[in-house]
């Protein structure tokens, strides 16, 4: 993501396992995690979880926040939980509140404009609240937070519809383990599908841990890459591909531990395989929707970080397409580290074919390279999960997106984001045709939180593909 240095918030969204360790304001060294509704100490959640083990949850009265599913519990976490709890009674006397997220309803409830405006005024303001919060809890500690209180502040118990905060008035959904609604919202029916992804994201934060303990990094690394397809054909989508990799790749790692069940294990291969492979296919995606046919190929990947860079198999790419003889693949974005370009051939069958694939890193903001000496002109832009509408600087890159004249690719954590930045586009470039809007096939199979307004998403879980976006400069 492009400038996240710039935005303290977004920098610190991800919850996933490659949390910089760098972020000032907290340590992600623990393998803790925090969902509102799951009892801190045993992680049951969920109704029926819970009628089993004739247990219910209780939360902890002075900050209403963390959940245990019983008294002995709560008492064996007091000790850890006692710091943050004083620190958020004292804000919310300071504040006058009775619950320290009350005023996140009165900011969701404001109408301000068209849809773009609200949207963006709601992202906006509600980020700042979080950012607004942490630094109060900052300054009270004295310390950094810990990454279980930042995603207390994070992921909390708010209605997932009005962002109603009264636990008086709420009540938990009875599967999953984040999401909560007032006696208004009860019956979301939006929360179908979004429940089934908070589920999968608990699986996944709880693996994480496994992933250290019992798979080595490497192990992992060396599942055959770069990959060669049997076919030329697309799969059909991510979870198809990662379906019929998972019964191979499955045997090979894991050292041989057999005593990690098997659903842990698909879930760190599914996190894996997507980092690997869902930018590649959604690149090849694209290509396919354009039906573009080249020789020689420019591909600008936008914003991008370094483990955008160094996690995919970028030389699927070429293995896909026969026709293509040559790929620059161009990363731009300040986040990357020092220049370089280099040939990346590791395959010997494309060696034989005389096929080759060149890497290139800008450190650059994109509007800064296009000025440079070294400016290659695009065949494609591709941005991942960009957030145009959250960093400012966005603004001057997005109107030399032109000077490529070339089709553009972007993707979005979900709906919200990607309506967001599609708005965006379409501001900064009224003529632009559009020629897909819709989710990604080849989205990440593991699902994140995010922040108070995005609670769930998945990295490039939707996309839109522009053709051209100035009819003037496309037809010239
Ligand atoms: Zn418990
Ligand atoms: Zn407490
Ligand atoms: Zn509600
Ligand atoms: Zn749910
Ligand atoms: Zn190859």
């Amino acid at each position: 993501m492009c400038c996240r240095q710039e935005c303290p918030i977004t920098k610190l969204c991800m919850e996933s396992i490659d949390i910089s360790n760098s972020d000032e304001s907290f340590q992600a060294s623990s393998h803790e995690f925090y969902f509102p509704n799951m009892c801190h100490i045993c992680r049951c959640y969920g109704e029926k979880n819970l009628v089993n083990l004739k247990r219910s949850l209780k939360r902890c009265s002075a900050c209403q926040m963390i959940s245990y599913c019983c008294k002995e519990h709560q008492v064996k976490d007091w000790s850890t939980h006692k710091e943050f709890c004083k620190v958020i009674c004292q804000l919310k006397k300071e504040w006058n509140v009775n619950n320290v997220f009350q005023s996140v309803k009165s900011i969701a409830l404001r109408n301000v404009g068209n849809d773009q405006d609200m949207y963006k005024y709601h992202s906006k303001s509600l980020n700042k609240f979080s950012a607004d919060l942490t630094r109060a809890v900052i300054e009270i500690l004295q310390r950094k937070l810990k990454k279980i209180e930042y995603q207390m502040i994070m992921f909390p118990r708010l209605c997932a519809v009005c962002y109603e905060s009264n636990p008086e008035l709420l009540v938990n959904c009875k599967k999953c383990p984040q999401a909560t609604f007032c006696k208004e919202h009860l019956n979301d029916s939006n929360h179908e599908s979004e429940c089934l992804k908070i589920i999968k994201c608990f699986n996944t934060v709880k693996s994480v841990f496994y992933r250290f303990q019992s798979f080595s990094p490497l192990d992992i690394m060396m599942i055959q890459s770069p990959y060669h397809p049997a076919e030329k054909k697309l799969p059909s989508s991510m979870l198809k591909f990662i379906e019929t990799r998972s019964s191979t790749d499955l045997s090979e790692c894991g050292n041989g531990n057999t005593t990690i069940a098997s659903d842990i294990k698909s879930t760190v291969l599914n996190r894996f395989l997507s980092d690997r492979f869902s930018r590649v296919f959604t690149i090849l995606f694209a290509i396919e929707k354009l039906s573009l046919n080249l020789q020689s190929m420019v591909i600008h990947v936008v914003g991008a970080n370094q483990g955008e860079l160094l996690a995919s198999d970028w030389e699927l790419i070429l293995h896909y397409l026969p026709n293509l003889m040559k790929l620059e693949l161009i990363f731009i974005g300040p986040e990357l580290f020092p220049a370089f370009k280099q040939l990346n051939q590791n395959c010997n069958l494309c060696k034989k074919e005389d096929r080759k694939l060149f890497i290139e890193a800008n450190r650059k903001v994109y509007h800064e390279y296009t000025r440079g000496d070294n400016f290659l002109k695009p065949d494609m832009i591709a941005c991942f999960h960009p957030g145009f509408h959250v960093h400012d600087s966005w603004k001057k890159s997005i109107k030399v997106f032109s000077k490529g004249q070339c089709p553009l690719l972007v993707t979005g954590v979900n709906t919200i984001e990607a309506s967001m930045d599609k708005n965006f586009i379409n501001f900064t470039f009224p003529s632009a045709k559009c020629v897909y809007y819709d989710y990604n096939p080849f989205t990440y199979i593991s699902y994140q939180r995010h922040d108070i307004y995005v609670p769930i998403g998945a990295n490039n879980q939707f996309m839109h593909l522009y053709k051209f976006l100035d009819k003037k400069t496309a037809s010239n």
